[in-house]
């Protein structure tokens, strides 16, 4: 058994093995039932880095019973997303013209508490060989879909030899262009980066990583070293990170992270405000807490450092990108807008060929709103 197979196998799963919850039977108890709905995972790596109650860490893996408070919720539910609606074989899901996810496995190295798809993730028979066969056959099937992002639960928990099977069919595509994995192994797993690993992945190229960080503390020399062994097969590492309540939501922790990322060769690409997903609540905070959040690392820091900040649209419309608002005023003669220190500049476009007789009526609308909103 290899190091990364004994942590997993090693993993709590159990009320009873969870650190640091109180010792109360009424407590346990009550997590028991949390248990049920939401399984629990924190593998034997992941374990030791949690030092305490208060860790960064320990709220993203440890449950607790704020997670049954939102299920009278009306508004939260199991699939925010809508992706079982746009899924035309099992566990596909085909919402943007030319690009497709596929879940390739629906374990996890941790479970995360605040997870979108907590309604499949450590559940068993979700994804099985044959909806596997479904998925790509689709891809197969669909000349429009170049870009498939293989997600899950965690595609690199898929055994080597049965991965080394997925990239091998999904690369004979001829229209696939790229590969994409998204996973949160290499910070919550880093031993699984083995060098077989890395063998087998570089013979897929172009293959992109979006690596799932969310807090600086992350990054043990572990963790380091599997990100180091990525990026020099030359594989182009991004990074998500989920906004997360007394996890991420103070810009000292935010911009470290970012640079972190960095500094391991990662881009960092998407900070996700919080989706609304049942048994999740306690961990969501206002969408002005990320715009704020933004503001913080515009211009503060190297614009390499800057992810997109996107919503998922509840419902399934896809992920849309929020920036702070930078524009003052836009008119045909003139934009006037802010930068990062607050002070405002006028940007002229007086006589600028007579542009609103050649606006389209798609680019009025946009310009309208802008004045709108000012
Ligand atoms: C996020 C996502 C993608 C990929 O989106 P990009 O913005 O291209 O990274 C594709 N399909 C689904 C269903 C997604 O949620």
């Amino acid at each position: 058994m290899e190091l990364w197979q004994k942590q997993l196998s090693q993993s709590v799963v159990k009320v009873k093995d969870l650190p640091f919850i109180p010792d109360s039977e009424e407590y346990r108890n009550k997590l028991e039932e949390v248990r049920e709905n939401y399984p629990i995972r924190i593998n034997s790596y992941f374990l030791e880095q949690i030092k305490s109650p208060d860790d960064p860490l320990w709220k993203q893996v440890v449950p607790t019973l704020a997670e049954l408070d939102d299920f009278d919720s009306e508004e939260l539910i199991t699939d925010p997303l809508n992706e079982e609606v746009d899924m035309p074989v099992p566990e596909l899901v085909h919402r943007y013209p030319d690009r497709v996810l596929l879940m390739i496995n629906n374990q996890c190295p941790i479970v995360c508490r605040f997870c979108t798809r907590k309604r499949k993730i450590g559940f068993p028979g979700i994804v099985t060989r044959e909806t596997l066969r479904q998925g790509i056959q689709y891809i197969r099937d669909h000349s429009e879909v170049r870009d498939v992002i293989m997600s899950g639960g965690d595609p690199l928990l898929v055994p080597d030899k049965e991965l080394d099977r997925i990239l091998g069919e999904l690369r004979a595509i001829p229209h696939l262009e790229i590969l994409r994995i998204g996973t949160r192994v290499p910070g919550t797993l880093p031993a699984r980066i083995t060098e077989n690993l890395c063998a087998i992945l570089k013979k897929y190229h172009p293959l992109y990583f979006n690596i799932h960080f969310n807090h600086p503390s992350e990054f043990t020399p572990e963790v380091e070293k599997a990100c180091a062994m990525l990026a020099d097969i030359g594989i182009p590492l991004g990074s998500q990170t989920v906004l997360l309540k007394g996890v991420n939501d103070d810009s000292k922790t935010m911009k470290a992270l970012m640079h972190k990322l960095l500094k391991n060769r990662i881009k960092p690409y998407y900070i996700y405000q919080a989706d609304m997903t049942e048994g999740t609540d306690h961990l969501r905070t206002s969408v002005q807490k990320g715009l704020d959040l933004m503001k913080d690392l515009m211009g503060h820091t190297s614009g390499m450092a800057v992810p997109y900040y996107v919503i998922d649209a509840p419902g399934g419309g896809g992920k849309i990108r929020l920036l702070p608002n930078s524009v003052i005023k836009h008119t045909d003669d003139e934009v006037v807008i802010t930068n990062y220190e607050g002070k405002v500049f006028r940007y002229s476009q007086t006589n600028l060929e007579n542009r609103s007789s050649k606006l389209s009526s798609t680019e009025k609308v946009s310009t309208d709103i802008c004045q709108i909103s000012v």
